[in-house]
């Protein structure tokens, strides 16, 4: 992590000029140039700081968190996201594609490893280090934290990196689960992307079994 990172590591949330990635920065003043009327900024996390379980996906889409501002809304990835969510009780209203839809999060919440969009959904990884800091200040300020669920690789190491553990003793699979502390159990899936729902490599009912799974954790947790 840069030493500017590491000093702002104590916050949740970046600056909406967040100026650590000097390419996503180009890119967001680009989108506010074309774009005004979207968010364009870094997108915060979603639901309460007291959820037990949280949601960490790769950085928000163009077209989707980065134009609303919340994040997996009015992404293709939020569709099956948000609708699993409700029907395991993590959620509650109908999705809506936008953040003004009253969809409310129970004992969940949603954040990215990379706050701002990237060129092309593809973060690089200085980026993903730089941003390391608000994901570790978003674990830090969530005090009942017990379960994190990441979305594909990427998210997964980022998550690895925030709580101080090495690739080789998280190692990332879908479906995996891992005791990532005493307090912290880490699951892992596919990422609920549109290339990965299209082509198979995850189905909505791999996705529903990793939930289930994660449901059990938190009731046995309780
Ligand atoms: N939208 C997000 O906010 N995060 C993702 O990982 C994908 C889409």
């Amino acid at each position: 992590m840069s030493a500017r990172a590491d000093a702002a590591a104590t916050a949740a949330e970046p600056a909406r000029d967040c100026p650590y990635c000097p390419r996503l920065a180009v890119f967001r003043r680009a989108n506010r140039e074309r774009e005004p009327a979207w968010f364009n900024a870094p997108v915060p996390s979603f639901g309460p700081r007291e959820a037990r379980l949280l949601i960490v996906g790769l950085a928000p889409g163009l077209k989707g968190a980065n134009r609303t501002g919340r994040p997996f809304t009015g992404d293709y990835a939020g569709d099956l996201l948000y609708q699993t969510l409700i029907s395991f009780g993590f959620a509650r209203g109908i999705y809506g594609a936008r953040p003004d839809d009253g969809l409310a999060l129970i004992d969940a919440r949603i954040t990215n490893a990379v706050r701002c969009v990237p060129p092309e959904n593809k973060p690089v990884t200085e980026e993903i280090r730089a941003c390391n800091g608000f994901l570790k200040a978003t674990l830090a300020e969530m005090p009942h934290l017990s379960a994190i669920l990441a979305l594909g690789r990427i998210a997964h190491d980022a998550v690895a990196i925030a709580l101080g553990l090495t690739r080789a003793r998280v190692p990332f699979a879908h479906g995996a689960e891992h005791r990532a502390s005493k307090r912290i159990a880490l699951f892992d899936s596919y990422h609920c992307s549109r290339y990965n729902t299209n082509t198979g490599v995850l189905t909505p009912e791999m996705f529903r079994d990793v939930f289930a799974r994660l449901r059990a954790q938190l009731e046995r947790a309780a």
